[in-house]
């Protein structure tokens, strides 16, 4: 067993050598004499260990101290018991470090680990794979360096990193990759490059696939319909049938449309920027088209600034208010007010439709723009109802920079609306009649 550090003990050891010596001075009558011989003797032995400790600290190739004797016993013990601990704690620090790289390595994704200013720390296999990074080579390069998109750039320096991007990989062009940075500790980023090649391509053959079919179904439909009506017109046909057959063409007909309409906005990512849309003319169609689906039942407000334009999609804005009117008529009881609203709201535009209607209920909300996706399937059925408008609307305004939120409280009414940014609006002065 290692003798281990005591002040007792050491405080008793000096006792007993001191008091030694002056045993022995006393005997012999000399007791400063031999008390200084005693403090030469003790100052000798521990400069030789000290020296003994510098040689070992600086000049010696043994991993372990030297041996100690006496009160430096414990020292060298203490010095070799803490190496034992340090070298068991660096083994550890290198098993978690394996561990965290195996894991790192096992990860689907490309994973760099950078500084501040996109110096690269550390990457995976993927990475050198999906980015063309050189481990170790590049360590210390900035990514930027590397990877040379503008649009790559003005992301890593942006410091805005809700959203990924996505860019071609830079070493094989038929990759697509979605890039996500991530900052945390003290000025560090961590990139994730995700390949999202196969995923594009199923979305894309998905909305060709949707679209093929909706066009295809659209020609027979026409037949279909032509015929019905021709049946209508003859005594032999029985007029019930005849009109059951009709609503169900032409249910089937406005899906085909609205699934036309959902596969060409989901189509076109880019709206053009310079097309400026006369929102009193198409909100002034929106509300005539709304007023003849209400039939006079309800009271339609249009509160709208004249002078209050936007630029953008024409037909997926007129069809995204359309759609947001529509459905206030549809889902609000005869005699009820629908309020459609066009102003500014400080720098941006903003759209409302208020209703007096039957409401949603909160746990619904979240869920009304997925394709499909009905409160009440029978009740959205008799509207005629195909469950793909608020989709449509969702996807219009995210190629305008907006979104739609939705307020309802059951049983009284909802408001949807939507604001458009401020370089997406045009203020026109208009006369004072
Ligand atoms: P649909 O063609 O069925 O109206 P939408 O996508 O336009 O499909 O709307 C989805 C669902 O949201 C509707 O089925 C309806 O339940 C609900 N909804 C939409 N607008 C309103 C509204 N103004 N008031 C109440 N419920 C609404």
């Amino acid at each position: 067993m290692f003798e281990e550090y005591s002040g007792y003990r050491l405080a008793g050891r000096l006792a007993i050598w001191f008091s030694l010596w002056g045993l022995v001075g006393l005997l012999l009558d000399q007791v400063t004499l031999l008390l200084l011989i005693g403090t030469w003797v003790l100052l000798g032995y521990h400069y030789r260990h000290l020296a003994r400790l510098a040689h070992w600290l600086w000049k010696d190739r043994r991993l372990t101290p030297p041996h100690g004797t006496g009160s430096w016993e414990p020292i060298f013990n203490g010095i070799y018991r803490l190496q034992g601990k340090n070298r068991r704690r660096r083994s550890q620090l290198a098993r978690l470090l394996s561990r965290f790289r195996e894991g790192a390595e096992a990860l689907p994704d490309a994973a760099v680990v950078m500084g501040h200013e996109g110096q690269i720390a550390w990457c995976n296999k993927l990475a050198e794979l999906h980015l063309g990074i050189h481990w170790p080579q590049d360590a210390g390069q900035r990514i930027d360096n590397l990877i040379r998109y503008p649009a790559f750039s003005s992301y890593l320096h942006s410091n805005q990193y809700d959203d990924p991007i996505e860019m071609t990989s830079s070493a094989s062009e038929s990759r697509l990759l979605e890039i996500r940075i991530m900052a945390y500790g003290d000025n560090q980023k961590l990139l994730l490059a995700r390949d999202v090649t196969r995923l594009r391509q199923l979305e894309e053959m998905r909305r060709d696939f949707v679209a093929n079919v909706s066009h295809e179904l659209k020609t027979p439909l026409t037949v279909l319909q032509g015929y019905l009506e021709m049946m209508a017109m003859s005594p032999a046909m029985d007029e019930k049938q005849v009109s059951a057959m009709t609503d169900q063409t032409q249910r089937m007909k406005s899906l085909v449309d609205q699934l036309l309409t959902l596969s060409k906005i989901e189509v076109s990512t880019q709206v053009d920027p310079e097309h400026r849309i006369d929102m009193t003319e198409v909100l002034n169609q929106v509300h005539d088209e709304a007023l003849a689906l209400s039939a006079g039942k309800h009271q339609l407000v249009l509160d709208i600034d004249p002078g209050l334009h936007m630029y953008g999609d024409e037909l997926q804005i007129r069809s995204a208010c359309a759609n947001l009117v529509q459905n206030a008529v549809h889902y609000s009881p005869a005699g009820t007010e629908v309020r459609i609203s066009w102003r500014r709201l400080g720098d941006v535009g903003r759209f409302e439709v208020q209703d007096c209607g039957e409401g949603i209920a909160l746990e619904h909300i979240p869920r009304l723009t997925e394709r499909f996706y009905r409160v009440d399937r029978a009740r959205s059925r008799q509207t005629g109802g195909s469950g793909l408008g608020l989709a449509i609307v969702k996807h219009a305004l995210s190629h305008h920079n907006s979104q739609l939120d939705i307020h309802s409280t059951p049983g009284k009414g909802s408001r949807f609306g939507f604001s458009i940014p401020a370089n997406l609006i045009v203020v026109q002065q208009t006369e004072k009649a």
